[in-house]
């Protein structure tokens, strides 16, 4: 019988992905055969790109990896992991201040579904003050973008505050 597929999500805003999204991509994907980055709507938090957008930029940087894919997604993480039959939720640490909510979120997505389990992984200490919230602060400046996105994203941010 064919072993079954180890399928991890990686689920979030990214609003706009950065390049501490894309060092916790590359090293989650040697963790799961198929690794699907899961755009969240995240209306909540006002996102300056649009869905579409969002995925698409993602899919410029990942298309070099063969087991990477993304997909958006608008029901509970929880009901969408079990639709993918994936088995476990990945997410990112930065700091210590990202523990609280993400436990929080980790105990809470295990109530409601105790057989899927959440992964953490720790980026890169120069990615590790990279926050999608600053670097659009920093864009909208009109900052130097290089160290935190790629030129693709750099170039969407300054599009979008017309500085392009
Ligand atoms: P959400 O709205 O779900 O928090 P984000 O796009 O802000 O979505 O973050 C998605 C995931 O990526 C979270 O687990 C977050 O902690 C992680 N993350 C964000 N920025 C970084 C970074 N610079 N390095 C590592 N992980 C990060």
């Amino acid at each position: 019988m064919a072993k079954p597929r180890h399928i991890g999500v990686y689920p979030g805003t990214f609003d706009p992905i950065t390049r501490g999204h894309l060092d916790i991509i590359e090293r989650g994907l040697k963790l799961f055969d198929v690794l699907i980055v899961a755009v969240a709507e995240s209306l909540s938090k006002a996102p300056l790109f649009e869905v579409d957008e969002r995925l698409e930029m993602i899919g410029h940087e990942i298309k070099k990896y063969g087991n990477v894919r993304v997909e958006s997604f608008d029901s509970l993480l929880m009901d969408y992991m079990r639709k993918k039959k994936a088995t476990t939720v990945l997410r990112g640490l930065r700091v210590i201040s990202d523990f609280e909510y993400e436990f929080q979120m980790a105990l809470t997505n295990r109530k409601l579904d105790p057989g899927i389990e959440t992964v953490f992984m720790m980026t890169a200490e120069n990615y590790a003050p990279i926050s999608s919230r600053f670097i659009k602060e920093i864009a909208r400046l009109g900052g130097n973008l290089s160290a935190f996105v790629t030129p693709n994203v750099a170039k969407k941010l300054k599009e979008k505050y017309g500085l392009e």
